[in-house]
């Protein structure tokens, strides 16, 4: 217990520093709770959902995040002329800036996230690893800050390659180098310096071994200012594109009731080292032999955190609102009771035929899942327009099934149910996937896209082939053009196609107006 009584502040009015579908979550979660909302909103995002749904909203600047979204001055002029007495940051952005949780308590506003100290300390990923390391909890094996290729080198040859360069800093996937070879590592050393300094103003790297093959098995934590601190449960995330989580499931099926317990104990402990508050997540590596290893923490709501609260049957925003105004937390680890199987998909605005590039332009359609068991959290609408200045992250589908079967065969169906016309999307990628039978078996690793990716633009291509046959038989035979449309979407395997054809039969009766 901390040794001074913690002070209770009501949350009144609340300011969200974020934009996009985690803006309109926590906005939702304030309306629930009686919570006055603010929105801020750069000039690209005059019309988006999160401005629309909010009380009241304020423009904080043009578009580059940089002079919006990332401008401490502005958002807290926008608190202060609204009012407002807490932020929530979501995620991104200034989320996990120590300078902006330090910026926002001495303007007299309550942050709902962890200490600065705490977003400091574990913001830096040696230092975190440090902490760790005291704390008894497991860590990939690796080095503390080096720039000395001496030292880089003592630690290739002791643990084997190939390393990983890591940015201390780094985060979103970004930052990490593999280093295949010794002779490559003095040279790796310095770039990977010089690429962190620029993308995260700190030039420290530190040295990881890369674990091959891998599970990623976070664990989610909650923790209030009484001295609860709780495990929700690990949540798997090995499905990755350049070290960026596309699909989420929990729970794992390469996690044991035994080894929950083992995962929850470390991540409780390494909450406990850092004094932390609030909501987090402790990631770790897992290994076949079912040993983990302590990867980073991630001070703030997850993007995946619906995954957990659909398992669980918390709402994670509301306990992040209650334990930043200083309530204890309500619950504790003997009441998280979690049920059946959760699954999410990320779905980004990226063209899974065209090297995932950004598909930039207007929504002309967007027409969302929804049925038993389907949870979409979105910032679409008819007429969006999607821009190059912020993340591709354009929805996120999140299904619950009573076993991980039933998870897959829903989120099947709400993929083929997503309806987006106007920008390309990963949604033809994610059908693959779901399909994929390694996946099915759960038979999965960090390193499963890699061996998938080929493989996808195979299938796609043979659909392609297929798609214009069919057109070319189908014109042939004189069949309605009606008929022929949904191959036309075939190119992006089955799963688009009844989509395509639903937007289809849209347009002809007129719904659909361009
Ligand atoms: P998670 O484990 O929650 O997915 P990530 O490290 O992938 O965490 O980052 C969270 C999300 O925030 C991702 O969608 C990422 O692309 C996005 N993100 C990270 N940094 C920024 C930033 N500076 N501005 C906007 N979005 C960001
Ligand atoms: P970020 O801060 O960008 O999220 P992480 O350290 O969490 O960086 O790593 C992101 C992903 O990169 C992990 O989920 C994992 O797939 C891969 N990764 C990172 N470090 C290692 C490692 N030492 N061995 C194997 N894979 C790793
Ligand atoms: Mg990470």
């Amino acid at each position: 217990m901390p040794a001074d009584p913690p002070v209770t502040r009501p949350i009144k009015k609340l300011l969200v520093a974020n934009r996009g579908e985690i803006a309109l979550r926590v906005l939702r979660a304030c309306r629930e709770e009686g919570i006055a909302t603010v929105a801020v909103y750069s000039e690209a995002d005059r019309d988006a959902l999160h401005v629309r749904y909010a009380d009241e909203a304020y423009l904080i600047g043009p578009a580059p995040s940089s002079e919006s979204y990332l401008s401490i001055p502005n958002l807290l002029d926008a608190a202060r002329t609204s009012g407002a007495d807490a932020v929530h940051p979501g995620y991104g952005f200034l989320s996990e800036n120590a300078g902006f949780a330090q910026a926002c308590a001495n303007a007299g506003l309550v942050f709902v996230g962890p200490p600065p100290a705490a977003i400091s300390l574990l913001g830096d990923k040696a230092m975190a690893r440090r902490a760790m390391k005291q704390a008894g909890i497991p860590l990939v094996p690796g080095t503390d800050r080096v720039t000395d290729p001496e030292a880089a080198l003592a630690f290739g040859a002791e643990a084997g390659y190939p390393v990983l360069v890591k940015a201390a800093g780094g985060g979103g996937g970004r930052g990490i180098r593999v280093v295949a070879t010794p002779d490559e590592l003095a040279g790796a050393l310095q770039q990977a310096s010089q690429e962190a300094l620029q993308a995260f103003g700190d030039a420290g790297v530190y040295l990881e071994k890369y674990l091959l093959p891998v599970r990623h098995v976070e664990i989610q934590i909650m923790a209030d200012s009484h001295g609860t601190v709780v495990g929700l449960g690990e949540r798997e995330c090995s499905i990755q594109r350049r070290h960026q989580k596309i699909i989420e499931e929990a729970p794992s099926v390469a996690v044991s009731p035994e080894l929950r317990g083992r995962m929850i104990a470390a991540a409780v402990a390494a909450a406990r080292a850092a004094d932390y508050r609030g909501a987090g997540t402790v990631e770790f590596l897992l290994d076949r032999d079912s040993r983990f290893y302590f990867l980073e923490v991630n001070t703030r709501l997850q993007v995946e955190h619906p995954v957990t609260e659909l398992l669980t049957g918390r709402d994670l925003v509301r306990d992040q609102l209650r334990v930043a105004a200083g309530q204890p937390l309500g619950y504790t680890q003997d009441d998280v009771s979690p049920r059946g199987w959760a699954l999410e998909c990320r779905i980004t605005a990226e063209d899974p035929h065209n090297s995932f590039l950004p598909s930039l332009g207007r929504v002309r359609l967007a027409q969302l899942p929804s049925g038993p068991g389907v949870r979409v959290d979105s910032s679409l609408y008819d007429g969006l327009e999607v821009s190059p200045y912020y993340d591709s992250l354009l929805a996120k589908v999140i299904v619950w099934g009573e076993d991980r079967a039933q998870a897959i065969a829903r989120m099947r169906r709400a993929l083929d149910e997503f309806v987006l016309l106007g920008v390309k999307t990963n949604i033809p990628f994610h059908r693959y996937l779901l399909d994929h039978q390694d996946f099915q078996a759960g038979a999965i690793s960090t390193s499963f896209l890699e061996g998938v990716m080929e493989d996808f633009g195979k299938a796609a291509t043979a659909n392609r082939d297929l798609a214009a046959i069919t057109a070319a038989v189908l014109a042939h035979s004189g069949l309605s053009p009606a008929s022929a449309a949904p191959g036309q979407a075939s190119a992006d395997g089955p799963a688009a196609r009844s989509a395509w054809a639903t937007a289809y039969r849209m347009r002809n009766s007129g719904y659909w107006k361009v």
